[in-house]
């Protein structure tokens, strides 16, 4: 039984209808986290300024709903347009203040030191604000990716239980590789990524990791399932893992997510 509500800490709400947000009313959610991504490099910095105000109103239309909306605030290293970084790093600079959560920020092509020097300089704004921080790996190359993280995390100062490594494979060693730095786990139940099958599978293969780990949809433009937080929930329980099931969805989301903590 879920005492408190569901936390869904990685969507992009934005790309969601009306319908799919009551879906998740009705199953249960408490808090659902609203990343910025825009699918496109914005022409202009001013660009992302819009897509925050967009963010901004998704509060009250979540709250319609009786659902928290936690809005991140960042630059996805897919909307870094070289010429354009450092005045769109000003933009996240300008906006932060009205986040609570910075993201979605991250690395997509490991060998790209912009992408590398744009996360850094985010992470440090998110230590200064004292916010969680919710960073992407890319599909593949998430070793390499990870080490280009785990890089950027110590050089910005940011705590480590402030950040959240997201899109994870369920491998025990690369979790490991996360929670020895401190930080959080993010596990995405999505085609392509994870299943609740892989949950099942790191809840016998890692135990240690599982207080460390956060499940969640990334619902948005891709293929996703918003309700996909609240069906691992169902499928872990129908399995018998009920404790474990209500750590990952509930428990462990409030932890990470630093509005949601206090
Ligand atoms: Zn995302």
């Amino acid at each position: 039984m879920v005492e408190t509500g569901l936390v869904d800490p990685h969507t992009h709400t934005v790309f969601l209808s009306w319908r799919d947000l009551t879906y998740l009313a009705e199953a249960g959610y408490e808090a659902v986290v609203t990343l910025a991504y825009t699918p496109y490099v914005p022409t202009h910095p001013a660009s992302l300024e819009d897509h925050f105000t967009h963010l901004e109103a998704e509060v009250a239309r979540l709250k319609a709903l009786g659902l928290r909306a936690v809005i991140g605030m960042g630059l996805h290293p897919r909307c870094v347009k070289p010429e354009h970084a450092s005045a769109q790093l000003e933009v996240v600079r300008k906006w932060l203040p009205k986040a609570q959560v910075l993201g979605e920020v991250g690395i997509e092509n490991p060998d790209s030191n912009l992408e590398a020097e744009v996360l850094r300089a985010q992470l440090i704004m998110a230590k200064e604000a004292d916010l969680t921080a919710v960073i992407h790996t890319p599909r593949n190359r998430k070793k390499g990716a990870l080490k280009v993280i785990v890089k950027a995390i110590k050089e910005s100062g940011i705590k480590p239980e402030n950040v959240i490594v997201d899109h994870l494979t369920p491998e025990p060693a690369l979790l490991n590789e996360v929670v020895e730095v401190g930080a959080w786990a993010g596990i995405t139940i999505q085609p392509g990524k994870a299943s609740v099958h892989d949950l099942e599978y790191l809840i016998e293969a890692a135990p240690d990791a599982l207080n460390h780990v956060i499940v969640n949809s990334d619902a948005g433009r891709d293929p996703s399932n918003p309700l996909a937080v609240a069906e691992a929930y169902d499928a872990l329980v129908r399995k018998g893992y009920v404790t474990e099931a209500y750590r990952l969805t509930s428990i462990n989301p409030k932890e990470a997510i630093k509005p949601l903590s206090t």
